[in-house]
């Protein structure tokens, strides 16, 4: 086992790292931006490095600082968290380069996975259904693109090769708005991702968003821990996600599960990972691999009872898989909510000092997060705060005790979506189960306030 270990990261996930370092008896090197110098989470560290001004670019994205920090820690891994440089090829390359261990899967794995077109053609090469789309990306003669959304069936989405986070994808219905949208999602990409390149795939009407999370070592053993749904979601940001996913038969997931693993094998990938589907009538189509550990790890981790970061690190040090598949057995049902510093109607951000900080417990119920009262939120990082992630032996407990969990919780000083949770969690749909990707939406644009 690795002695000491850099977290490249902020904020809840890099504390839930440094409490697997903990647990596993591993120090663990914190680095931080001047806005985060204060964070109790830094003095809870070994050691700690200052890595650079607030803004992201000129810290938790600056390559040679973080791994200069590593070398003058003496530290031997740098695990990425998410976000940030976690899917960054380049990044894992200059780690290893420099000596570190990189907590994460291969730079070939990372820059495989991270263009959608190579790893779209990786998985229909290792038996995985993907959405039915152009073969790789789209050619700059307009006939072919035509014929191509003609064979495909409008709507089509078009979608950057190199996108992420939910952007950089455009709908088209018509042929009349075919070369436009193109053209427009090219040149956004290209600013965005710096990178240019689209594809096309059928635009699915009303498909669930459901995952599927792999864990693999190095001597390819792997295993799935089951499925995650994560439909609800407001542009293409998930907000609430749970395990297993309701009303879906197990013959049906165990066979994607057994695929997933299959491709795992095959392209030889190390460490946690997920695949992302869109599921619509009874089939499930891939859409992305994402390389890294996913803010929503914890309700697979309740559900299952495996440490995914523990693991993660564990197999990055070479250790084999501690469990085999027949070991993995689902309990109950498990479901987070990401509490976000925004206001619940606008979605405005809402930084600034948290006044009061008071979160939930009893049985089955689990907070993910750095923050305390008095916590000061920085404009310039993603607005989620939290998770409140809850368990229960089915989904109408677990349900219970996530509205019992909400109206414990008290934040005050900014803003914050607490107060949708609390409305979803008593909608009669969601309620029932099963809602696709656009419910929230369509819910929020009927919401009455
Ligand atoms: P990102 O990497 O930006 O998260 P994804 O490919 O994972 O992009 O897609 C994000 C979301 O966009 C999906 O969860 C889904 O809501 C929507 N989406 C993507 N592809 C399609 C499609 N072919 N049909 C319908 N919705 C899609």
């Amino acid at each position: 086992m690795f002695k000491k270990i850099l977290i490249a990261n902020r904020g809840e996930i890099a504390l839930r790292i440094q409490r697997a370092c903990r647990e596993l008896g591993v120090k663990a090197v914190m680095v931080y931006s001047e806005a985060d110098r204060e964070a109790k989470y830094i003095k809870l560290a070994d050691e700690s490095v200052c890595i650079g001004p607030a803004p992201s670019a000129r810290s938790y994205l600056n390559m040679p600082a973080i791994i200069s920090a590593a070398e003058v820690t003496d530290a031997e891994a740098i695990h990425p968290g998410y976000g940030f440089l976690s899917e960054n090829a380049d990044f894992a390359e200059r780690v290893e380069k420099s000596g570190f261990k990189f907590i994460g899967p291969s730079p070939e794995s990372i820059r495989l996975m991270g263009d959608k077109v190579s790893a779209k053609q990786a998985m229909i090469k290792a038996g995985v259904p993907c959405v039915p789309g152009s073969e790789g990306t789209l050619p700059d003669d307009a006939a072919i693109i035509k014929r191509t959304a003609k064979q495909i069936g409008y709507p089509v989405i078009i979608k950057a090769a190199g996108g992420g986070g939910g952007r950089g994808m455009r709908v088209v219905h018509t042929e009349a708005a075919l070369l436009h949208a193109v053209q427009t999602t090219k040149a956004e990409a290209g600013a965005a991702f710096g990178n240019p390149e689209v594809y096309m795939e059928k635009f699915l009407q009303d498909p669930r968003h459901i995952e599927i999370q792999i864990l693999a070592d190095q001597y390819k053993n792997a295993v799935w821990l089951g499925e995650r749904d994560c439909s609800m979601q407001r542009r293409h940001q998930k907000i609430i996600e749970e395990a297993p996913a309701p009303g879906i038969p197990r013959k049906h997931i165990e066979r994607i599960g057994e695929r997933c693993v299959a491709a795992v094998k095959k392209i030889g990938y190390r460490g946690a990972g997920t695949f992302e589907f869109l599921y619509e009538n009874g089939e499930f189509y891939f859409i992305e691999m994402n390389t890294r550990v996913q803010v929503e790890h914890p309700v697979t981790e309740w559900i299952t009872g495996v440490d995914i970061v523990r693991t993660q690190i564990m197999v990055a040090a070479g250790e084999r898989l501690p469990f085999t598949q027949r070991d993995i057995q689902l309990k109950g049902h498990a479901i987070e909510c990401r509490i976000n510093a925004e206001d619940p109607y606008k979605f405005i951000p809402s930084p600034g000092r948290i006044t009061t900080w008071h979160m939930p417990g009893g049985p089955g119920v689990r907070v993910d997060s750095h923050i305390y009262t008095n916590y000061f939120v920085p404009p310039n990082y993603d607005s989620m705060v939290g998770k409140i992630i809850v368990h229960g032996d089915t989904r109408e407990q677990a349900l219970a005790r996530m509205n019992t969990a909400l109206a414990e919780t008290v934040v005050e000083g900014i803003n914050t979506n607490i107060a949708l949770h609390r409305e979803l969690m008593v909608d009669a749909k969601f309620m029932d189960g099963g809602t696709n990707i656009h419910y929230l939406e369509e819910w929020l644009s009927k919401r009455e306030r």
